[in-house]
């Protein structure tokens, strides 16, 4: 089971901040802005090329709700999701990070050195 399973059925704890039946969005235990959240569908989907259109729909109210939740609804946020190993995807279960609290760098679009990324 993967590590996000394990924090949806409670075997790993985490720092909740909104949850339905579908859907649940947790603190980043690494956090790289001041506000970095995690959403997640409560069913193993494995990334982003994976997900159906049902589920997308679904979440977007979700994702909004912990950006009111949050107080980023007004300020802004940054939405993003690492597919695969070249989107840099660490955990292998569909998660979308929530960025926020502060002003954002656009950092991270390629390797510091193109060269070694090809
Ligand atoms: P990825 O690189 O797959 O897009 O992002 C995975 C994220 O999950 C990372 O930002 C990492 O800090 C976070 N993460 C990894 N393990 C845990 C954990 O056990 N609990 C929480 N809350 N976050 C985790
Ligand atoms: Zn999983």
């Amino acid at each position: 089971m993967c590590i996000f399973c394990k924090i949806v059925n409670g075997e790993i704890p985490s720092n909740k901040i909104l949850e339905d039946e579908h859907f649940m969005a947790f603190h980043d235990i690494n956090p790289i802005a001041p506000v970095h959240i995690l959403i997640i569908p409560k069913v193993h989907v494995e990334c982003f090329q994976d997900v159906n259109g049902e589920m997308m729909a679904a979440i977007t109210p979700f994702i909004q709700d912990v950006a009111t939740k949050m107080g980023l609804d007004r300020s802004g946020y940054r939405l993003v999701t690492n597919n695969g190993a070249d989107g840099g995807q660490e955990v292998p279960h569909l998660h979308f990070h929530l960025l926020g609290g502060g002003r954002l760098k656009w950092t991270h679009l390629h390797h510091d050195n193109p060269k070694e990324s090809m």
